[in-house]
């Protein structure tokens, strides 16, 4: 992800991370304080790993070691089976211990550090899950967006409006997929009758908005939200990620509760590039393996996930989720996908006016937006998968004007968090209307969208940032087209003139006051 997202985002994931710090600094400062308060964590077997939610009740061991029953059990059954007589007659293990005597003058004993073995002492919070809570959802600020009480698709659009520009298609898609979705969760009709999921496929150009579109989604209706990277994922066993370390990312999102990772969203970007490799004669563990592998999990499956880990052969607590009422979203830019869609629409139109057709479709810039199912299997993508993703659409790839919106419109639009900056200092920062313009041009012979307004913004406004804090006299900047192409510099309003200008003008209309 660019800066220019990152910061963009930066605003609305402040809270959040402030509510996630203090979380954590509660939960250290209780750990540190005798461990007498951590009632917020589950209990975990310190043999099978099991946390108490699975396990069952828990035997508690001095040190904070917590045994379930059935590892209880079991020791027992294994003690005492075990032949100690046996052991202590047989003539070698007395000359063993015999030996090692008159080696060492003592028989081998390894010490045991007792703090090694503390149950929990170990384990910081992240690795721990969060017990149940009875009222669930009822503590904390409320959402924009109630989940329990899904407002209609238009509002969830309105609420979309004032972040993302233009991609109408795409908002009003979103916004009825998200409502469908959450209103079954939440009547728990997917019990009764089997309605498939919700899940979707967004296919759209680089730094179009898809990222920043689910990452607005989750934001307003307060869900947890994991961003995956379909490139770093591979079947089970190879080198890279496992497919389920994406639900495992959803449940740390979620700060390891599992009743709130499993209404949450799992966007998984780069989906293209686990397409069918073609012509490959070896084992394609990172493509069309990770589709099979996802299958499961897109339908809505159990699965078993290391809590605060990437890797099940860590020693951390398991925890299950149930990926049922996760919703999927897909995205990828789907680069060639456009020829392919080319190649379809001019062989089915090729009797007749095929030249003349061709030629339209060359020139034709919503081209992505025709495509069908059948285009993005032969991309490379296995019905299979595409069957778990009913939701398909696309999303426009910037245009000049949707730029100039982007630099200005959004609530946390760039332009404003510079204005916001160079307030504190008590400066005005102004734009021309052509000096946006040339910004927008600027970005759009970049070719990654949006993500390009930012470093370029960036660039012209360092030397802002750095001057004007030097003179306490400038009052405004306003930053011209000129400045942008670097053929002039920003206009530059000393404070004293201001002052005087307004004294002049009080002058000319005087009060009646003595
Ligand atoms: P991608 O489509 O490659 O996932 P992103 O969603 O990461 O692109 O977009 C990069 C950044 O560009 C976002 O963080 C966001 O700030 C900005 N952006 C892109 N599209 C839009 C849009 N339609 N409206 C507002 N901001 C946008």
């Amino acid at each position: 992800m660019s800066d220019y997202n990152e910061h963009n985002d930066s605003e609305l994931d402040e809270d959040k991370e402030e509510k996630n710090v203090k979380k954590n600094g509660d939960a250290s400062t209780t750990a540190n304080a005798g461990k007498s308060d951590n009632s917020e964590y589950e209990d975990v077997c310190f043999v099978c790993r099991r946390p108490e939610s699975k396990a069952g009740k828990m035997f508690k061991l001095p040190n904070n070691i917590c045994i379930c029953d059935d590892c209880m059990h079991k020791t027992m059954d294994m003690v005492s089976q075990f032949d100690y007589q046996g052991m202590l007659n047989n003539p070698h293990v007395q000359d063993e211990i015999n030996e090692m005597a008159k080696k060492n003058g003592f028989p081998k004993i390894s010490f045991v550090n007792l703090a090694d073995l503390r149950g929990d002492g170990g384990i910081p919070n992240k690795q721990k899950l969060k017990k149940k809570k009875e009222n669930a959802g009822q503590a904390g600020q409320d959402p924009i967006l109630d989940i329990k009480n899904i407002p209609p698709p238009h509002k969830i659009k309105a609420s979309l409006d004032d972040y993302v520009v233009g991609q109408e298609y795409a908002k009003k898609v979103i916004s009825v997929a998200v409502y469908n979705h959450y209103k079954r969760v939440a009547t728990g009709t997917m019990d009764e009758i089997e309605i498939e999921k919700s899940n979707m496929l967004m296919i759209g150009p680089t730094g179009c908005g898809k990222t920043y579109l689910v990452k607005t989604l989750a934001r307003l209706l307060d869900v947890p939200l994991a961003i995956a990277d379909a490139t770093s994922l591979t079947e089970a066993g190879y080198i890279g990620d496992d497919i389920e370390s994406v639900v495992s990312k959803l449940l740390a999102a979620a700060d390891n509760d599992v009743e709130k990772a499993e209404r949450g969203i799992i966007f998984i970007d780069e989906i293209d590039k686990i397409a069918k490799k073609k012509n490959t004669t070896s084992r394609d563990v990172s493509g069309e393996s990770v589709q099979q592998g996802m299958l499961k999990l897109l339908e809505g499956a159990e699965v078993e996930v290391p809590v605060g880990a990437n890797s099940k052969n860590a020693m951390v607590p398991l925890a299950t989720v149930n990926t049922r009422n996760i919703l999927f979203i897909c995205g990828g830019a789907f680069p060639d996908l456009e020829g392919i869609i080319k190649e379809r629409l001019t062989k089915t139109a090729s009797i007749g006016f095929g030249a003349e057709l061709k030629d339209k479709y060359d020139k034709d810039k919503d081209l992505l937006s025709k495509v069908t199912v059948e285009d993005i299997r032969k991309f490379g993508m296995i019905p299979e998968f595409i069957g778990r993703l009913p939701i398909i659409f696309t999303l426009q790839s910037l245009n000049r004007d949707m730029m100039v919106k982007i630099l200005k419109e959004p609530k946390n639009a760039i332009l404003k968090q510079y204005q916001k900056l160079l307030e504190l200092d008590e400066v005005k920062l102004e734009f021309t209307d052509d000096a946006l313009e040339a910004i927008a041009d600027k970005a759009m012979e970049r070719d990654t969208g949006a993500r390009a307004l930012r470093s370029i913004i960036e660039e012209f406004m360092l030397d802002i940032m750095y001057e004007i804090p030097k003179d306490d006299n400038i009052g405004r900047v306003t930053i011209t087209k000129e400045y942008i192409q670097g053929t002039g510099g920003p206009i530059i309003d000393i404070r004293s003139n201001q002052i005087a200008g307004r004294l002049e003008d009080l002058k000319q209309y005087p009060t009646d006051a003595p």
